[in-house]
C-alpha cells in the first residue's frame, strides 16, 4: 500500500513538469485506477470533524463541514464539469472528493479555455492601455466608457468559469495529488465548511482592471483569490497548498508603467467571516497572501474576523501573511521564509486588529531588520511572544519583534493585543517548528 502511493506520488511528480500549461485540462486521470474511487483512509478522513478546540473555527457550533453526509452525498470529482455538479443541488451535509489533477479554465467539452475566448469582441487590450493611459485619461478617476465596459464583460465570463462556488455543510478532499489549476473557490455567506489536501494554483485573471487612484502610481488589480471567504464563518482550511504554479508574478510585463498584476489573494477572509481555522498549509510564490478584512470601514467586520493562523508554511510570499483588520487573530507556529528580494513582509497590523502571535520562526535574508517581520496598516497593538529569528545560516536568536519594529519605525506598537487566547490543540516550541512544518504542511502529507 505504501510502495504504490509512492509509485502515485512519482507519476504526479513526473507529469508535474511538463511544460504545456493549457495540457493540464486535458491530462488523464494520475491515479493508475481512477474507478477505484477513495481509499479507506480517504473516506476515514472525510468523516473529521475539526478537533474541539482547534482554533477559532472550533467555536460557536464548532466545524463539522460535511462529515456527516449520507452515501447520496458522497461525490468524486475528477474536472470542472464533475466538481460543479458535486457542489450544486439541494441543501444537505455533503463530501466532494477531488480526485487528481484538472482546470476550472475549460469548456463544456472540458478543452482548454485561454484568455481569448473569454473576451468580449469589444475588448483589445491595445486600444484599452492607449484609452486609459495616464497621459490621456488622467489619474483621477478610474476607468469607465466602452472599453472598460468590455473588460468588465469579458472579466465576468471568465468569472462564470472559474468560480467555484461552496454551499453551507461541506467536506471538500483532495485525493491521487489532487491540483485545481486556474480556479477560484468562493465561500461566500456560507457556514461549517472543511477544504483539505488541495493543491490550489494560478488563479490569474485575464483581465485586470486598472486603478490610476491606487497608489501615487496607479495599479492593477485582479479579482480573483484561490480561496475566498466572504461572510463565511466556521471553515477549517487544512494542509492545502496555494501557489502561482508556473505563472509567475515576475514574468508579467509592465502596463501603464505598473506590474500587469494577474493574481489577487491565496487565501482571504473577508466581509464579516469569522470563526477560521488556517492550519498546516504550504504557501509559495505568491504575492497577497492571506488578507483578513478587506476595509477599514466599521461595519460587518466589527467583532467578526476571528482567525487562528498555526502550522503553515509561508515560503517566500511577498507580504500578508495575514495582513489583520478589526479581527482577534491568532499566529502561532508557522515557518515564515523571507529571504528573496522580493519579500515586503509578513505579519500586517491594520485598522482595529487584534493579533496574537506566538512561537513563530522567521528565517530571513541578512538586508533585512527584525522590525521589517512586521508592518504598521493603521492598528495599534500585536502581541508577539516566543518569536525566533534565523539570519543565514546562523543559529536562531529570540526576537522580541514589537521591541525590534518600534525602535526601527514609527509609531509603536503597544505590545499588547488585548486577549490571550485559549482554542488550542497543540504548541510547539518555536525551535522545532521548521522541521514540524516543513514536514507536515501543504497537500498531499495526509497519506491519501
Ligand atoms: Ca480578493
Ligand atoms: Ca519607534
Amino acid at each position: 500500500m505504501r510502495g504504490r502511493s509512492l509509485a502515485a506520488v512519482a507519476l504526479v511528480a513526473a507529469l508535474g513538469v511538463s511544460p504545456v500549461l493549457p495540457a493540464q485540462a486535458a491530462e488523464p486521470p494520475t491515479s493508475a485506477p481512477a474507478a477505484a474511487g477513495p481509499s479507506a483512509a480517504a473516506l476515514r478522513l472525510a468523516r473529521q470533524p475539526l478537533p474541539a478546540n482547534d482554533g477559532w473555527a472550533a467555536a460557536g457550533t464548532g466545524t463539522t463541514g460535511g462529515s456527516a453526509a449520507d452515501a447520496a452525498h458522497v461525490f468524486v470529482a475528477r474536472n470542472r464539469a464533475e466538481l460543479v455538479a458535486a457542489l450544486s443541488g439541494e441543501a444537505a451535509p455533503r463530501i466532494v472528493f477531488v480526485d487528481g489533477r484538472f482546470s476550472m479554465g475549460v469548456d463544456a467539452d472540458n478543452q482548454p479555455l485561454s484568455c481569448a475566448d473569454y473576451a468580449d469582441p469589444a475588448y483589445d487590450l491595445d486600444a484599452f492601455l492607449q484609452a486609459y493611459d495616464p497621459a490621456v485619461w488622467g489619474r483621477a478617476a478610474k476607468p469607465t466608457g466602452p472599453l472598460e465596459e468590455a473588460r468588465v464583460r469579458s472579466a465576468k465570463r471568465q468569472g462564470d468559469q472559474i468560480k467555484i462556488n461552496v454551499p453551507s455543510d461541506t467536506t471538500i478532499v483532495g485525493i491521487n495529488g489532487a491540483r485545481i489549476a486556474h480556479g477560484s473557490m468562493i465561500l461566500a455567506n456560507v457556514h461549517n465548511v472543511i477544504v483539505r489536501n488541495i493543491e490550489f494554483t494560478d488563479a490569474a485573471d485575464c483581465f485586470p482592471a486598472w486603478d490610476p487612484t491606487d497608489g501615487a502610481a496607479g495599479n492593477w488589480n485582479s479579482l480573483y483569490d484561490l480561496v475566498s471567504l466572504t461572510g463565511a464563518t466556521n471553515v477549517w482550511l487544512d494542509h492545502n497548498t496555494f501557489s502561482d504554479g508556473n505563472n509567475h508574478d515576475a514574468d508579467q510585463p509592465l502596463r501603464l508603467g505598473r506590474p500587469y498584476q494577474v493574481h489577487d489573494g491565496a487565501s482571504d477572509i473577508i466581509r464579516g467571516s469569522d470563526l477560521v481555522t488556517v492550519s498546516y498549509n504550504n504557501y509559495y510564490d505568491h504575492d497577497k497572501t492571506m488578507l483578513i478584512g478587506s476595509t477599514d470601514t466599521p461595519g460587518v467586520d466589527v467583532g467578526k474576523l476571528r482567525v487562528t493562523v498555526h502550522h503553515n508554511r509561508f515560503n517566500n510570499v511577498i507580504q500578508r501573511a495575514p495582513r489583520v483588520r478589526f479581527g482577534q487573530v491568532d499566529v502561532y507556529d508557522n515557518f515564515y521564509t523571507a529571504t528573496d528580494e522580493s519579500y515586503g513582509y509578513s505579519l500586517g497590523v491594520g485598522f482595529e486588529s487584534s493579533i496574537y502571535a506566538e512561537n513563530n520562526y522567521f528565517l530571513r535574508s541578512a538586508d533585512l531588520g527584525d522590525g521589517d517581520l512586521i508592518k504598521y496598516w493603521k492598528g495599534t497593538r500585536i502581541t508577539a511572544t516566543g518569536t525566533l529569528v534565523q539570519v543565514g545560516s546562523r543559529a536562531p536568536y529570540p526576537v522580541d519583534l514589537v521591541a525590534a519594529y518600534n525602535a526601527a519605525y514609527d509609531p509603536d506598537f503597544s505590545p499588547d493585543a488585548g486577549w490571550v487566547p485559549t482554542l488550542r490543540t497543540r504548541v510547539d516550541p518555536a525551535v522545532l517548528v521548521p522541521v514540524i512544518v516543513k514536514a507536515a504542511a501543504g497537500a498531499r502529507r495526509l497519506g491519501i
